[in-house]
């Protein structure tokens, strides 16, 4: 018999954090696991389904999860439920895949606003996983700025023991020393910064270094900052992509010019991690990154916060943005101080320019057929976790994607980049049961993923961003 829900009780208009919460319930009122007992499972009936695969939805459907894991995925009336299952009644609502964000960073800020140069510490590695979980990022691949203990967070989740967005790490990326990436180390007693090697010698020697620990990639930036600083050498990057792919690893470059993008495509990078922002994209490029499978990571909105807060954006005012802001925030960035030094930037009309440029090469390659990952660079300071990664999915709409083509590129296919698409990335048989309630449909328009009243987990139900305070 099933045991079904109240439907009646479920009444969702009553408040954004009733899913959750209802949902809670029916899991902790299971009957405690025992040998004759039947697997736990949990039918969740009548959403709206995106799987995540860049199909069509389905309407009125039923999702099957047991223990933890999705069983079977069909139609309303038209599915045989488990004996013993608890329903839960999702009409009205929709469910997808939750974001895979290929490019973040971790413990760079505490607050979300000022720089942390103390802040690389293992809690708040976990606070911000929990954040980017919350806000329906169920994987982050923090990309080239962690301390060698986070191949520890990494393990110590592989084991069960740290909740949160599922962690992939580049572990210490390669930059130059001199320039890129700015800054350096945390200031912190045993941090390390980035590998900066001078020769191809040492680059590989780095490379080896970095592989003892089990990185899932390897990170390189190319870029000189407009010209202000020296750039990483073709024979360093290539020393690196080449030592890198001995090993097994691969290797994702930061960029920004064309004829760096070619000349790292040409040297084997496997993925681009930002958009080509200097000029369009030709057909060289293309054919040179198809050719290879070579991937491209736009994270639009770390483009857009270059410029963005010298005049507001009107996403500050949105609820979903300021449910995940620690106290304070909001006023800095509202703040005549903090605008204007944003307007003083001498870099504004060159930053507005990059950010167009990459929209636009992000429609001519997504067109022509290269694969498009997903990711933010969110992380550094006013680079908003969890929020960014809904924002970047509009930008993605704006630059001319469908709500459905940048939600598989979210899903499906950065599940493909990190070659774990056999274990999440759409919603079908066998894949872990993870997935996010929405209150409205994304397809329609994009920014409802930010109607989010539930995320779950390996089966579980656990409160949406909006829940937390
Ligand atoms: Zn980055």
């Amino acid at each position: 018999m099933n045991n079904r829900c109240s439907h009646g009780g479920l009444n969702m208009r009553g408040g954004r954090l009733g899913l959750w919460v209802l949902a809670a319930v029916v899991s902790v009122s299971l009957p405690p696991a025992a040998g004759q007992e039947p697997p736990e499972t949990t039918v969740l009936e009548g959403a709206l389904l995106i799987d995540g695969s860049g199909r069509p939805p389905l309407a009125k459907s039923v999702l099957i999860i047991e223990e933890g894991k999705i069983r079977a995925v069909g139609k309303l009336g038209a599915m045989r439920y488990p004996e013993g299952a608890e329903i839960v009644n999702l009409r009205g609502k929709t469910i997808m895949p939750p974001l895979i964000n290929l490019h973040g960073h971790l413990g760079q800020t505490r607050d979300g606003f000022n720089a942390a140069p103390h802040g690389y510490t293992a809690e708040n590695l976990r606070d911000q996983l929990a954040k980017y979980l919350a806000y329906g990022v169920g994987t982050v691949v923090s990309l080239g700025t962690d301390q060698d203990f986070v191949y520890d967070l990494r393990a110590a989740q592989r084991a069960g023991e740290l909740p949160g967005a599922r962690l992939y790490t580049a572990g210490r990326g390669f930059g130059v020393k001199g320039g890129f990436p700015p800054g350096g180390p945390p200031k912190m007693k045993g941090a390390v910064d980035r590998y900066r090697p001078q020769t191809p010698e040492q680059a590989r020697a780095e490379v080896r270094e970095l592989v003892t620990h089990k990185p899932d990639f390897v990170k390189v930036w190319v870029d000189d900052d407009f010209g202000r600083l020296p750039k990483m050498k073709p024979e360093i990057f290539r020393a690196i992509i080449e030592e890198a792919h001995q090993q097994g690893l691969r290797v994702i470059a930061h960029v920004f010019y064309l004829e760096g993008a070619k000349a790292l495509v040409q040297a084997g990078v496997d993925g681009l991690g930002h958009s080509i922002r200097d000029q369009a994209v030709d057909a060289d490029l293309i054919s040179a990154m198809k050719a290879r499978g070579v991937f491209l990571i736009p994270t639009l909105v770390r483009d857009e916060s270059t410029f963005a807060y010298a005049d507001p954006p009107r996403w500050l005012d949105d609820r979903f943005f300021q449910a995940g802001l620690e106290i304070g925030v909001l006023t800095s960035l509202k703040s005549s101080a903090f605008i204007n030094q944003n307007r003083a930037n001498p870099d504004l009309p060159k930053l507005r320019a990059a950010f167009e440029m990459g929209k636009k090469n992000l429609k001519t390659l997504f067109d022509a057929g290269v694969k498009i990952g997903f990711g933010t660079d969110s992380g550094p300071p006013k680079r908003f976790q969890g929020f960014f990664e809904h924002r970047e999915l509009q930008l993605m709409v704006e630059s001319g994607l469908t709500p459905l083509q940048a939600i598989a590129a979210a899903t499906r296919t950065s599940a493909e980049i990190l070659g774990a698409n056999s274990e999440f990335g759409t919603l079908s048989p066998g894949k872990q049961a993870d997935f996010l309630v929405l209150d409205a449909n994304p397809l329609d328009d994009i920014h409802n993923t930010e109607e989010l009243v539930a995320v779950w987990q390996a089966g579980k139900p656990l409160p949406p961003i909006a829940a937390r305070k």
